[in-house]
């Protein structure tokens, strides 16, 4: 049965080997269910035939019917253009090619009648249409009736006579001959509960439908079932790992009791409680915690984690700390380090670069369980890296590590898998986290601690440079510092550091009476480091740096963040940088120095930072403007690669289909009920087909 939509394309009659051939290298579509989901991206209304007098320019498109009155042509050999006057009973209107124009003339037929598509412009008092679609007129184009559908096309595909209309036509040949093996994948009841059209009807409609209603039936029926399978899947595997998974069972909580009566700090937001609360609840379950955490900027993840580390050692446990770089890990390691040193807790690094002989006693004391927690960078992912105890496993900024690597320092652990708590920094709009982190339960701190102040941001062109400067100095007098940013430019390393290099000097120049600190990704990690700890000590005043200082790093001083070529960043490295100040008491600033060269969507990140300090309302505009793939970095186990549901836009849907799928999960998890039958088949099929079913996590 499934070998038939295995078939070649090339046995599509109208394709071949030549065409199947560019089909498969310019758009990866192979076989026949490839065709068939080769959706148009958009749609042409030519339900409707307007009379030549209700036609101005401020349609989008228009669609005529009219006779070919005239025909001539004008301009010169290097610019000839032929124009053509069409007719109807109430008027007419001008038809004009630049190209084409010798085919056109030969085969145009004056005094015939035609359909005529195209954006109408207003010239001289009449209308014109500038390269017009145009067809005689037939008993099937007469109609209307229909929306075309708009295929992507590439320059190869055209040549090869594959545009639009040329898939246009293999999907009107392929769809008759598919359609009558087209399983419903659906139970009946769920299409009569979400009111859904059936998998052929639907199937139908998306390329070639009847009207504006049945291209949303259409599509609603095939982005349901899209977000359905996917998330009946992640929480089968989460249900799956949940059962499954023993994890240890973390009941004593006595440092965690001193430590929060006679050392913490600050009063807990009510948002941090909250977390700690679920967390703890999984570490009592008697089964693995693998949950991600999500917090803002400043939002206090550092405390969480430590508390968390706290339950693991109360109950005999080493906690591994992973960071993706060496100045986050140096980061975590003094904070972490800071609270350890209260508690008398023995706490060490290990990067790349750390020292031969100090890796050796590292290593050792690990081994012993004397050393308790370790924070690291994926160095401690490497064989040599040995724990007495593993227990606990906290990642910072999951998606810059694979899924492969988490696993790796599961097996670290000799027992049972040892929880996981992944920390991100980067809010994820929920539509994203359903999907990307759908087989992981999810912990948001949705509160700041109390007294912060909003970051004043600012956007500034190039041409006041000196009344920035001048605000920092002012700054600077009262004892605060500064950062300024350089981006990645180009894509050579010698290059951008000439860029910041060359800031570096400007800066200095402006600056006589200050000390520069710079930081880059070349340098040394001791050099780093120096330059770190010179700033944290305000022995420097200003910090020119690249995106190197974008996570994690605390200068609660600092209270200018400049961003220079602001348009080319990111909005969540944006947010992430604006993040390094407004973390103390002092109202801070963030300035971003564009040129006069900024795109829409550039303009739009600029225009968001100005307008909100909120990650989570940031995060999703930025979901907006880039997609899911390029978010998440990258193409996660291809949960990202939808045929057709958009994570903007289907929200609700996104919502609904969760819903249903926890629903039918909880009554029937392994779908035996005969109402489940045809969800059971389905995924069997899926399954076979791809594998991929059992490959995510
Ligand atoms: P992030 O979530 O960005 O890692 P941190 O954990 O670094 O945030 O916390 C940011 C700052 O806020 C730190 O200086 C920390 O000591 C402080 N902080 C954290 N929680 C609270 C709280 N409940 N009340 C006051 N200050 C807090
Ligand atoms: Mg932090």
């Amino acid at each position: 049965m499934a070998s038939f939509f295995q078939t070649d394309i090339e046995r599509i009659k109208g394709v071949g080997p030549a065409k199947a051939a560019i089909l498969k290298k310019e758009v990866s579509l192979f076989v026949f269910a490839d065709m068939i989901q080769y959706y148009p991206f958009r749609y042409e209304d030519r339900t409707h035939f307007y009379k030549i007098n209700e036609i101005d320019e401020e349609y989008e498109s228009v669609q005529v019917i009219g006779t070919i009155a005239h025909i001539e042509l004008a301009g010169d050999n290097h610019r000839m253009r032929l124009i053509a006057k069409l007719k109807d009973e109430t008027g007419q209107l001008e038809l004009i090619w630049f190209q084409g124009v010798n085919w056109l003339l030969k085969t145009l037929q004056k005094g015939a009648k035609y359909v005529v598509y195209g954006k109408p412009n207003a010239f001289n008092n009449s209308i014109n249409i500038l390269h017009p679609e145009i067809e005689i007129l037939t008993e099937r184009n007469s109609k209307g009736g229909f929306m075309h559908p708009v295929y992507h096309s590439t320059e190869v595909m055209k040549k090869w006579s594959l545009d639009s209309k040329g898939i246009a036509k293999i999907q009107q040949t392929l769809l008759p001959l598919v359609i009558p093996h087209i399983q419903e994948n659906l139970p009946a009841y769920i299409l009569t509960e979400q009111k859904l059209i059936p998998k052929s009807t639907a199937l139908k409609n998306i390329h070639f439908p009847e009207s504006d209603d049945s291209l949303l039936a259409a599509k609603k029926r095939l982005k349901f079932e899209e977000l359905f399978y996917l998330q009946l899947k992640l929480i089968a595997l989460k249900n799956n790992r949940k059962q499954k998974s023993k994890g240890f069972l973390f009941g004593k909580t006595e440092l965690l009791t001193k430590f929060y009566k006679e050392h913490i700090p600050f009063e807990l937001t009510n948002a941090q409680k909250r977390v700690i609360k679920e967390i703890f609840a999984d570490l009592k379950s008697g089964k693995q915690m693998n949950r991600l955490l999500q917090g803002d900027v400043g939002s206090g993840k550092t405390i969480v984690a430590f508390i968390i580390i706290l339950i693991a050692l109360d109950n005999g446990y080493q906690t591994a700390i992973m960071a993706p770089t060496e100045i986050l890990t140096e980061q975590h390691f003094r904070e972490i380090g800071k609270f350890s040193e209260l508690l008398g807790i023995k706490i060490a690094k290990l990067t790349s670069s750390t020292k031969k002989k100090e890796k050796k006693e590292i290593l050792k004391t690990l081994a012993t369980g004397e050393l308790q927690i370790i924070v690291g960078t994926h160095a401690l992912i490497e064989e040599s890296v040995v724990f007495q105890k593993l227990g606990m496993i906290i990642i910072d900024e999951q998606h810059r590590f694979g899924v492969e690597q988490r696993a790796k320092l599961w097996k670290k652990s000799h027992e049972l898998a040892p929880h996981v708590l992944v920390m991100t920094a980067t809010p994820i709009p929920r539509t994203l986290a359903m999907t990307v982190y759908g087989d992981l339960d999810i912990s948001t701190i949705d509160e700041l601690p109390a007294g912060r102040k909003n970051i004043k941001t600012h956007y500034q062109s190039d041409a006041n440079r000196l009344r920035v400067f001048g605000f920092i100095k002012e700054q600077i007098k009262q004892g605060r510092q500064a950062f300024i940013v350089y981006p990645l430019i180009e894509e050579s390393e010698k290059v951008d550091l000439k860029y910041l290099m060359d800031g570096y000097e400007s800066i200095t120049r402006a600056f006589p009476e200050y000390f520069i600190g710079i930081l880059h990704g070349k340098m040394t990690s001791e050099a780093k480091e120096l330059e770190m700890m010179r700033f944290l000590k305000n022995e420097t005043q200003i910090m020119v740096a690249t995106t190197v200082i974008e996570v994690g790093i605390d200068i609660p001083n600092a209270t200018i963040m400049v961003i220079e070529n602001a348009e080319r960043f990111g909005l969540s490295q944006l947010h992430q940088l604006r993040g390094r100040v407004g973390r103390a008491e002092h109202q801070s600033f963030c300035i971003l120095m564009a040129g006069t060269k900024v795109t829409k969507e550039g303009r739009e990140r600029l225009e968001t930072m100005v307008r909100t300090n909120d990650g989570f309302e940031i995060a999703r505009v930025d979901l907006k403007l880039r997609g899911p793939g390029d978010i998440m970095g990258t193409k996660q186990s291809g949960i990202l690669d939808l045929m057709i549901a958009d994570l903007n836009e289907d929200a609700p849907l996104l919502q609904k289909c969760r819903e249903c799928a926890e629903q039918i999960i909880h009554e029937d998890p392994e779908f035996l009920l005969q109402k489940n039958e045809v969800i059971k088949k389905h995924i069997l099929a899926l399954d076979t087909q791809s594998n991929n079913w059992s490959k995510i996590s």
